[in-house]
Protein backbone atom coordinates (compact mmCIF):
# COMPACT_ATOMS: atom_id res chain seq x y z
CA UNK A 1 0.00 0.00 0.00
CA UNK A 2 1.67 3.36 -1.32
CA UNK A 3 1.55 6.40 1.01
CA UNK A 4 0.51 9.52 -0.75
CA UNK A 5 1.11 12.60 0.31
CA UNK A 6 -2.12 14.76 1.40
CA UNK A 7 -3.21 17.51 -1.83
CA UNK A 8 -1.81 20.78 -0.96
CA UNK A 9 -2.98 23.55 -2.87
CA UNK A 10 -2.88 27.80 -2.35
CA UNK A 11 -6.13 29.74 -2.87
CA UNK A 12 -6.96 33.01 -2.77
CA UNK A 13 -10.28 33.66 -0.49
CA UNK A 14 -11.41 36.70 -2.70
CA UNK A 15 -11.18 35.87 -5.95
CA UNK A 16 -10.33 31.83 -5.34
CA UNK A 17 -6.97 31.66 -8.09
CA UNK A 18 -4.84 28.50 -7.26
CA UNK A 19 -1.52 28.08 -6.92
CA UNK A 20 1.04 25.33 -6.03
CA UNK A 21 3.15 27.81 -4.22
CA UNK A 22 1.98 30.14 -1.18
CA UNK A 23 1.45 33.66 -3.56
CA UNK A 24 -0.08 36.73 -2.40
CA UNK A 25 -3.54 37.87 -3.99
CA UNK A 26 -5.41 40.67 -2.65
CA UNK A 27 -3.26 42.12 -0.31
CA UNK A 28 -2.81 38.55 1.58
CA UNK A 29 -1.20 35.37 1.35
CA UNK A 30 -3.51 32.71 -0.37
CA UNK A 31 -4.86 30.48 2.29
CA UNK A 32 -2.98 26.94 2.59
CA UNK A 33 -5.79 24.10 1.52
CA UNK A 34 -4.85 20.18 2.39
CA UNK A 35 -7.29 18.51 0.73
CA UNK A 36 -6.71 15.12 1.65
CA UNK A 37 -7.45 11.99 -0.71
CA UNK A 38 -10.12 11.84 -3.55
CA UNK A 39 -13.41 10.21 -1.85
CA UNK A 40 -12.19 11.42 1.31
CA UNK A 41 -14.61 13.00 3.86
CA UNK A 42 -12.50 16.32 3.85
CA UNK A 43 -14.08 16.57 0.32
CA UNK A 44 -17.65 16.33 1.40
CA UNK A 45 -19.47 19.06 1.61
CA UNK A 46 -19.95 20.03 5.31
CA UNK A 47 -23.47 18.65 6.96
CA UNK A 48 -25.21 18.89 10.08
CA UNK A 49 -26.44 16.10 11.65
CA UNK A 50 -29.65 15.62 10.56
CA UNK A 51 -27.86 15.35 6.94
CA UNK A 52 -28.86 18.80 5.89
CA UNK A 53 -26.13 20.42 3.73
CA UNK A 54 -24.34 23.38 5.78
CA UNK A 55 -22.22 24.64 3.04
CA UNK A 56 -21.63 23.44 -0.50
CA UNK A 57 -18.07 23.95 -0.09
CA UNK A 58 -15.91 21.16 0.39
CA UNK A 59 -14.63 20.28 4.07
CA UNK A 60 -11.32 20.93 3.54
CA UNK A 61 -11.72 24.27 2.22
CA UNK A 62 -14.27 25.57 4.71
CA UNK A 63 -11.32 24.16 7.83
CA UNK A 64 -8.82 26.53 5.17
CA UNK A 65 -10.61 29.47 5.54
CA UNK A 66 -11.55 28.94 9.12
CA UNK A 67 -7.71 28.69 10.44
CA UNK A 68 -7.35 31.36 8.29
CA UNK A 69 -9.65 33.90 9.26
CA UNK A 70 -8.97 32.75 13.27
CA UNK A 71 -5.23 33.72 12.55
CA UNK A 72 -6.25 37.32 10.96
CA UNK A 73 -8.56 38.26 12.86
CA UNK A 74 -11.05 40.85 11.34
CA UNK A 75 -8.67 41.55 8.48
CA UNK A 76 -10.66 39.40 6.14
CA UNK A 77 -13.90 40.76 6.37
CA UNK A 78 -12.46 44.74 6.20
CA UNK A 79 -10.49 42.86 2.78
CA UNK A 80 -13.81 41.10 1.68
CA UNK A 81 -16.24 44.27 2.08
CA UNK A 82 -13.66 46.02 0.44
CA UNK A 83 -13.26 44.05 -2.52
CA UNK A 84 -17.24 44.06 -2.50
CA UNK A 85 -17.99 47.51 -2.61
ZN1 LIG B 1 -7.15 37.09 -5.28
Amino acid sequence: MATQESRVLYKCPICLRCSDTQDFCHQHQMVRCEMGEPGDESTQPVQASDGRVLTHAPRWWVMAVWKMARRAGGHLQRTIKTNRG
